[in-house]
């Protein structure tokens, strides 16, 4: 089997025939993209490196193979045969499976060459996009569905005061006040969108250093005392006066509150909210425990995704817009470190926020 290159040279053996071969060499190799030719019967006379790299089995060359037998898709065979016998270029998303699974965008075209007809086909491995779309149209259901809840009760009892409910001062005042809350959580709900928005792209002001971690505790204490006794939740901070840790102190105190905050609304009555600190060689590590409900083991993996409730109806009761810890882990992300969190069902839960320590 001759291989392309050997292919290319013009009829007679001239300069040309060199850099016919280079520029052939060139434009598949300097692709990024995967780059195959086949020959009339289909065969794969020449390919890149990224094509050898992406569809290779057990590390054989792609040359002298069929087009089915690299690739097992009768949409892709198909293609390079329309180019071959008909001279049509056709566009084609194929799914490839090798250690995992692949997407790709394919574009298959026909190519005279010393007059023998060949098809190339180019593959856009579109995998990492495909992803992000999902991602996206989540996002978007999400917080449509999110949005769509309050505004929804917030239509129904205007619409209740606009057919009378308005005289009746009572009612009225009560309607009001839920209105207000439901209008409450769509303002909370923006905020952390857009929070979570700035913190992802990049786009907010980070400027680490020495954060007195006692003193940041009892601030966070303080603004959520009111809270704390509403449910008789005792907050405690075992933190000795000299511990610094390195952080941005707003982002820091950002993350504590947040954690702070869900230890207090998802304990029990009378509970108890603790804060810790311990560190390695490497980390400073601060601990928020608390002595409530737990959350079970199958939801653990996934507690720091946007939107992800163990119990989403009661979550939006107490007025969680659910995206809380993924704020958390984003910041972590930030300084170079991370959250984890352990639980056990019935007893209560901690969360770890692990910090890099300065050289
Ligand atoms: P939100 O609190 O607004 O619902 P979060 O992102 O802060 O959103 O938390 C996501 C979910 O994780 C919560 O709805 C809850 O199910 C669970 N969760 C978070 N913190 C705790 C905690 N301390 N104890 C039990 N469950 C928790």
């Amino acid at each position: 089997m001759k291989n392309l290159l050997d292919l290319v040279k013009p009829v007679a053996k001239t300069e040309n025939s060199a850099s016919s071969k280079g520029i052939v060499l060139k434009i598949l190799e300097t692709m990024r993209e995967s780059a195959v030719i086949a020959d009339k019967d289909n065969r794969i006379v020449c390919s890149n490196s990224t094509a050898f790299k992406e569809f290779a089995r057990f590390g054989k060359p792609l040359e002298n193979f069929r087009i089915s037998e690299i690739f097992r898709d009768l949409s892709v065979h198909d293609s390079f045969r329309k180019a071959l016998e008909r001279g049509e270029s056709s566009e084609i998303n194929f799914e490839f499976f090798l250690d995992e699974k692949k997407v790709y965008k394919v574009f298959v075209s026909p190519l005279e060459i010393d007059d023998e007809r060949y098809a190339i086909g180019v593959f856009y491995n579109i995998t990492q996009l495909e992803r992000l779309e999902k991602i996206r149209q989540e996002f978007l259901q999400n917080v449509s569905h999110e949005l769509r809840t309050p505004l929804t009760s917030i239509l129904a009892f205007v619409e209740t005061l606009e057919n009378g409910a308005i005289e009746d001062p009572e009612n009225s005042r009560r309607f009001l006040s839920v209105i207000r809350k439901n209008a409450e959580r769509m303002h909370h709900l923006i905020n952390d969108i857009l929070e979570l928005s700035s913190i992802e792209s990049g786009r907010i002001k980070f400027c680490p250093g020495k954060v007195a971690l006692k003193k940041m505790i009892c601030e966070i204490f303080t603004d959520l005392a009111s809270k704390a006794e509403d449910k008789k939740v005792t907050l405690k901070g075992n933190i000795s006066e000299e511990v610094y840790v390195f952080a941005d102190a707003i982002r820091l105190e950002q993350m504590l509150t947040n954690l702070i905050d869900n230890a207090i609304k998802f304990n029990r009555v009378g509970g108890l909210v603790e804060v810790n600190y311990r560190q390695t060689e490497t980390h400073d590590i601060i601990s928020v425990t608390d002595t409530g409900e737990g959350i079970p083991p199958e939801h653990l993996p996934r507690i720091f995704e946007r939107f992800y409730r163990v119990d989403k109806a009661r979550s939006r009761e107490i007025g969680g817009t659910g995206l809380g810890l993924a704020i958390v882990k984003h910041l972590a992300k930030l300084h170079g470190g991370e959250v984890r969190v352990s639980s056990i069902p019935g007893k209560g839960s901690t969360f770890f926020i692990e910090l890099p320590k300065t050289k």
